[in-house]
C-alpha cells in the first residue's frame, strides 16, 4: 500500500518538473544549486540516453559527476575554473575583391582614374595611378567609356 502511493508522488513530482522545466529557466534546487534540467538535457545527451530526461536523474548526474567532469548545470553558468579555453572565432575577413567582382547587381561600381576617359574594373593595371569609385550609371552618364582591356 505504502509503495503504491509513493509510486503515486513520483509520477505527481515528474509530471511537475516536466512542466517546470518547460519555462527553460534555471530552478535553486532544496540545496541552492541553480539547475536547468531542460538545458542540461539538451547539452548531455549521453546523459539523457543513460539515465533519462527526468529532473531528478539530471540534478544527481550533475551533483555526482557532471560538476566534476565541467558540465554547466544552467544556459548562462559560469564555466568552471579549470576550463581556460579562450574562443577562437575567427575575425571576419572582408573579401574586397569578391564584392567589387559582383556585376549582378543594379548598382554596380566601377573605376576612374583621374586622367583617362575610361572606366575599369577593379583589378585593372590602369588603376594603378589612381582609383576612383563610381557608380557604373553614373560613368556612363559623365561620358566614360568602358575599358578594352578590363571589359
Ligand atoms: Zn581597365
Amino acid at each position: 500500500m505504502k509503495k503504491k502511493i509513493t509510486a503515486l508522488c513520483l509520477m505527481i513530482l515528474l509530471t511537475l518538473s516536466y512542466s517546470i522545466s518547460a519555462f527553460a529557466a534555471p530552478k535553486t534546487m532544496s540545496d541552492g544549486q541553480l539547475f536547468d534540467a531542460e538545458y542540461y538535457a539538451d547539452n548531455n545527451p549521453d546523459v539523457v540516453k543513460a539515465l533519462g530526461s527526468t529532473e531528478e536523474a539530471l540534478y544527481k548526474h550533475y551533483i555526482e559527476h557532471g560538476k566534476a567532469e565541467g558540465r554547466l548545470p544552467y544556459a548562462d553558468a559560469p564555466k568552471p575554473s579549470s576550463s581556460t579555453k579562450t574562443s577562437t572565432s575567427a575575425p571576419a575577413v572582408t573579401n574586397n575583391r569578391a564584392s567589387s567582382a559582383n556585376q549582378n547587381k543594379t548598382t554596380t561600381t566601377v573605376y576612374i582614374t583621374n586622367t583617362g576617359s575610361k572606366y575599369h574594373n577593379a583589378g585593372c593595371r590602369y588603376l594603378k595611378n589612381s582609383k576612383i569609385a563610381i557608380d557604373l550609371a553614373d560613368a556612363k552618364e559623365q561620358g566614360y567609356e568602358p575599358c578594352k582591356v578590363c571589359h
